[in-house]
């Protein structure tokens, strides 16, 4: 499949690894928009939220139990934020899900 997430998730693509179990990745984005900006994806590739379903939504309870250790670990003390852009008009780019941690100053007040 080209899918550049699999590709990485692969290390056909080299990253920066925040984090890594069997059943996610979490690794700083190439274009960070924050001081902390790290991407969390499942393994299994699923395009977004919109692919979500009770036989695969597991994964996201697992990412988000995990994501207050991968910040701490990623020197966020004072809060941050999570973002997936899901469809073209919130720009996803990657269709593979992805959750985005922002942190490590003060963020924009608007989320939109
Ligand atoms: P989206 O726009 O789909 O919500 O987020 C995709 C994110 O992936 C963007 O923030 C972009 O900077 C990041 N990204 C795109 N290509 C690469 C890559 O090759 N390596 C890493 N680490 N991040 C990437
Ligand atoms: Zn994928």
């Amino acid at each position: 499949m080209d899918c550049l997430f699999c590709k990485i998730i692969a290390g056909d693509i080299p990253s920066k690894k925040a984090y890594e179990d069997n059943d996610m990745l979490a690794f700083y984005d190439i274009a960070p928009q924050a001081k902390v900006h790290i991407l969390v994806i499942p393994k299994e590739h699923i395009p977004s939220i919109d692919g979500l379903n009770t036989d695969n939504a597991s994964v996201v309870a697992k990412i988000f139990s995990k994501i207050p250790e991968i910040a701490r670990e990623a020197g966020i003390t004072n809060g941050y934020r999570i973002v997936s852009n899901c469809g073209d008009d919130a720009c996803q780019t990657v269709k593979h899900l992805h959750f985005h941690i922002l942190g490590g100053e003060p963020l924009s007040e608007k989320m939109a």
